[in-house]
């Protein structure tokens, strides 16, 4: 579903990822590991279009997403959950819900459908849906987060780092529901510094040190270098 051959990315001068190889097969969770400032969020920016990569490139189904905007990449269903959640913490749950469904606003009964099945994963957010955003727990709003991306419907989800700041047996939830999402059909790029829960659903890693990436395999294969 998604490559990428061979990408490197540039802050200035400065070389953030070099020689970058990942490849997405349709139905999986595929997790990116390494420490902070490794390049785990850059590869990221560049998948969603943040960044072009000058040397490299980004394939969806085949198709090169390496110049495309991100308003572009999103309406060819790769969506972005943020590391920083970006919620609109004065609006209500359901209004910041349905700002993720704006790529299909005409069609009414699928964003209803779509609604039905967010709630049904996590009812939290049903119980809450009339409450500003800003008034969830850390947890309830990286499942808002979460949530709102599901709302576009889309083939990939990038999830940045879902378990920052939150208490083990949230994390633990939160992997969970991960999964389920996966299971009901969304391939998973996840980034995560937390590796044993992370390699605990995924399928298969990639391992980053300074821009680089080091090791890569089988989630069992990674599990035993741990
Ligand atoms: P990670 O997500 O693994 O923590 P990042 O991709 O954020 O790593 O960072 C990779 C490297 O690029 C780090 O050295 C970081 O300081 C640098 N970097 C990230 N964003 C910028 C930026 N906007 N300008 C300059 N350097 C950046
Ligand atoms: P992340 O883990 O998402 O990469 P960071 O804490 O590394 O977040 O960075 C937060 C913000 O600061 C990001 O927007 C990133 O682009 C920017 N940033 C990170 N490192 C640098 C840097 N060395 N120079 C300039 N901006 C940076």
């Amino acid at each position: 579903m998604l490559d990428l051959k061979n990408v490197s990315v540039k802050y200035g001068n400065f070389t953030a990822i070099k020689d970058i190889n990942i490849r997405v097969d349709k139905g999986e969770i595929v997790v990116l590991l390494g420490a902070n400032g490794a390049g785990k969020s850059t590869t990221f920016r560049t998948i969603s279009g943040l960044k072009t990569p000058f040397k490299g490139n980004v394939l969806l189904e085949d198709d090169l997403i390496d110049n495309k905007p991100p308003d572009k990449i999103v309406k060819q269903g790769i969506v972005q959950c943020a590391e920083d959640r970006k919620l609109f913490p004065e609006m209500s749950v359901q209004e910041n819900m349905m700002m993720g469904a704006y790529i299909h606003r005409k069609k009414k009964n699928k964003i209803k459908q779509t609604l039905k099945e967010v709630y049904k994963l996590f009812p939290v957010l049903y119980e809450k849906r009339k409450n500003p955003a800003g008034s969830l727990s850390g947890g309830q709003q990286q499942m808002l987060a979460i949530g709102r991306a599901l709302m576009s419907k889309p083939k990939l989800m990038l999830l940045d780092e879902p378990s920052i700041g939150l208490a083990p047996l949230i994390v633990e939830q939160m992997f969970e529901s991960i999964k389920q999402i996966n299971k009901e059909g969304t391939t998973i790029l996840l980034a995560e510094q937390n590796a044993h829960a992370a390699l605990s659903i995924a399928d298969k890693g990639y391992v980053y040190e300074n821009g680089n990436i080091v090791v890569e395999g089988s989630s069992k294969e990674l599990f035993a270098n741990e």
